[in-house]
């Protein structure tokens, strides 16, 4: 079997394109402009990448962006009034605090002085709560772009065999939350699960949020089943320059899955496209407007 590639690029591109329709609308018909403000706190490479990835995409979908740059040395007070003052902006819909943070600031209380209304990541606890009570909230941005991934191969998760590998806050349980609401049956899988191989053979949907390179070899898939890959490792390619690999061996995993996501161009595209749908429904829902019906 050769594995379909579920195009992240393209998937993404076209509900960016939808995202930009709805704000054109907002503006032509209402004279409204969603705002987001992204902070980056330091100099993470890494973090650098995202933040300008997602910079220029609300730059593209038309949204007003709010950045704010803050040096290593900021400290946690100076960080706290500045999301105050994002909460008290209403030109500013949604906030973004780039994780992670440096070791020194507390980041569950910078994660809960974001107002909730406002959380773009959905990481509060308020809204990781609603999501866990099944109440509707905002979902985190990665853990809905691997919805919405895997629903351009399946049009229902009912019923399916779903593993997640992976139990953080940002990814692995939010991932499984969403996935219980599509009424699929969920496993999460973590560093202390035994025999990972077998559960992982199990998996009519596999979700990867690890963190390490090519662990999931292909004889871990089972035939046709659909994976979605998260993770994002840097590792030493050809001449020792770096390339970004995913949490699956791809090669392996293209022989035996289904449908596959590609690292980059799956998940990472689709998380940021995810980032602006939230920016767009927390504006809909703080102007008195009903939620984009995107
Ligand atoms: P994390 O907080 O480090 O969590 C990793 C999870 O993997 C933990 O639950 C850990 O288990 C589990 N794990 C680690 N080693 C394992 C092993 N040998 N066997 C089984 N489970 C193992 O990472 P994260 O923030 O969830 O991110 C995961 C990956 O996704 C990273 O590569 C990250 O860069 C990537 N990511 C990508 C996007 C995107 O937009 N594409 C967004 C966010 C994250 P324990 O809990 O037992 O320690």
């Amino acid at each position: 079997m050769t594995a379909r590639i579920i195009d992240g690029k393209a998937i993404a591109a076209d509900l960016r394109g939808k995202v930009k329709d709805a704000v054109h609308r907002l503006l032509r018909d209402r004279g409204l402009v969603p705002g987001l403000a992204v902070v980056l706190v330091g100099r993470n490479p890494a973090s650098e990448v995202y933040v300008r990835n997602k910079s220029k995409a609300v730059n593209e979908s038309g949204m007003r962006p709010f950045d704010q740059r803050l040096p290593e040395t900021v400290d946690e007070a100076e960080l706290l009034a500045l999301i105050a003052q994002f909460n008290a902006d209403p030109a500013v819909n949604g906030i973004l605090v780039q994780l992670p943070l440096p070791p020194r600031i507390d980041q569950q209380k910078i994660i809960a002085a974001i107002d909730p209304a406002k959380d773009v990541d959905g990481f509060h606890p308020l809204n990781a709560g609603r999501l866990a009570s099944g109440l509707p909230g905002l979902a985190p941005c990665t853990p809905l772009a691997c919805i919405l991934l895997a629903k351009t191969v399946h049009a229902s998760l009912a019923s399916m065999e779903a593993v997640v590998i992976g139990r953080s806050n940002i990814v692995g349980k939010p991932v499984a939350q969403l996935l219980l609401a599509e009424n699929a049956t969920v496993t999460v899988a973590h560093s202390k699960t035994r025999d990972l191989p077998a559960v992982c053979r199990r998996a009519d949907l596999l979700i990867a949020a690890i963190g390490r390179p090519e662990m999931i070899r292909g004889d871990w898939i089972k035939p046709g089943a659909t994976v979605i890959d998260v993770g994002i490792n840097r590792v030493a390619g050809e001449g020792g320059k770096p390339r970004i690999v995913g949490d699956v061996a791809y090669a392996e995993a293209a022989k035996v899955a289904g449908a596959l996501t590609p690292v980059p161009g799956g998940v990472g595209p689709m998380t940021i496209a995810c980032l602006l749908l939230n920016t767009l429904r927390v504006a809909c829902a703080q102007m008195g407007l009903p939620a984009p019906n995107i």
